[in-house]
């Protein structure tokens, strides 16, 4: 072998990365399809990628989309629109929260589209005198972002707002993930708030632009509106918000991202040592304990508690508390462990399995979370 080649190799062993997350292009297309098949055949997905689209990698995740013929995007912020247009998205990116208007030359220079999040805000977009490609948010009950609706009035000034360009009309439902009678009736009176003011400015004489209303669970449990665009971000991700929700349509969703970390080293411990901060974990018996190399600061919540990982097809239960960089697991009962070996946080190992939706549950929150805090120092390997 030459001095080059084994200067190559080297470099390539060292470059492993500690902790990494795997991305699955052929379950991302997968989930594209099955969403395709529940949607009404006119509805568009509009793929939602923000936070780094929920921690999969937004550049790299859009362009797949975008190559499998997605060409509408979603985004939470100015920033992540900018990347996503240097990034080679050519389609139309909607951003979906709050832009300050002093942006607007930027909205315009990246052909943003900026959501109007009430009349106010869409008069100042307005006094710059550009004209600017925007959607107008309707607030059907969530009291988050949109113009109330029933201050039609205020809907109607917004429209006659001379320099928006208006391209879209949508609501946000905020109970659409429960099938409680009570909760749908919420969402059915939130689907009607909409729809009653899309038929006044019709009625009106404005023409109705496109119109957008479910997130993914809206896509899963109320499947027959005939909207525009979905805007469906983590089902597109292949899972669900928790482990518990039931849904009206049972996708058969595959989860894209695995989380894994390398094991640092192994050790044995005797009996009543402790292991990590706070002493936290107290050994009963003697043990073989393991260090992996992915912690808080990667995303894993310091609040995992009962979590475990997989090792070797065998689950490895978390103990001590969770450090920034790392943390600690019980071996005890797994072969021939060593230094090297892969841990799988999130995926499959052998024929066992972890989803995201059971971490989210053994963290007391939702995958979504789980997700969208997925470290930077992660390096991602697509598959
Ligand atoms: C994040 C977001 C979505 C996507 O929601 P999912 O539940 O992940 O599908 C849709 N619409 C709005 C307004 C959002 O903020």
């Amino acid at each position: 072998m030459s001095v080059l080649m084994m200067e190559k190799n080297i470099h390539q062993s060292t470059s492993m990365p500690r902790a990494w997350v795997e991305i699955d292009y052929s379950n991302l297309e997968h989930n594209l399809l099955q969403l395709h098949n529940i949607l009404h055949k006119d509805t568009k997905v509009m793929a939602v990628v923000k936070a780094d689209a929920y921690g999969h990698g937004m550049n790299k995740i859009a362009l797949t989309l975008q190559n499998s013929g997605i060409d509408n995007f979603a985004v939470a912020t100015l920033d992540e629109g900018i990347l996503l247009r240097k990034c080679g998205i050519s389609g139309s990116i909607l951003i979906l929260g709050y832009t300050d208007p002093v942006e607007v030359y930027a909205l315009i220079k990246f052909d943003l589209i900026q959501t109007v999040v009430d009349l106010d805000y869409g008069q100042i977009l307005n006094e710059y005198g550009e004209s600017l490609k925007v959607h107008i948010k309707i607030d059907t009950g969530m009291n988050r972002l949109g113009e109330t609706h029933y201050h039609f009035e205020f809907i109607e000034q917004i429209f006659e707002l001379q320099n928006l360009n208006i391209l879209g009309i949508y609501t946000h439902l905020c109970v659409s993930d429960s099938l409680k009678p009570d909760d749908i009736k919420f969402t059915e009176n939130q689907i009607n708030h909409f729809y009653d003011v899309i038929y006044k400015l019709k009625s009106i004489g404005y023409p109705i632009p496109k119109h957008h209303i479910q997130s993914s669970y809206g896509v899963l449990n109320y499947p027959q509106l005939k909207c525009d665009f979905a805007r469906v971000g983590i089902a597109l991700y292949g899972i669900l918000s928790s482990n518990n929700d039931k849904t009206n349509i049972k996708a058969d969703l595959r989860p894209v991202l695995s989380l894994k970390a390398k094991i640092a080293l192994v050790k044995d411990i005797g009996i009543a040592e402790s292991v990590g901060y706070g002493r936290q974990f107290i050994s009963k018996t003697p043990m073989k304990i393991a260090v992996v190399t992915i912690g808080y600061a990667d995303g894993i919540p310091r609040n995992l508690e009962n979590g475990y990982v997989l090792l070797k097809g065998k689950k490895a239960p978390i103990i001590g508390r969770i450090c920034m960089d790392q943390m600690t697991i019980d071996v005890t009962h797994i072969q021939e462990v060593k230094s090297g070996d892969i841990a799988t946080i999130i995926g499959q190992d052998g024929m066992e399995r972890i989803t995201a939706e059971q971490v989210a549950e053994n963290a007391s929150t939702i995958t979504n979370e789980i997700l969208s805090r997925m470290g930077r120092r992660l390096e991602k390997i697509y598959l």
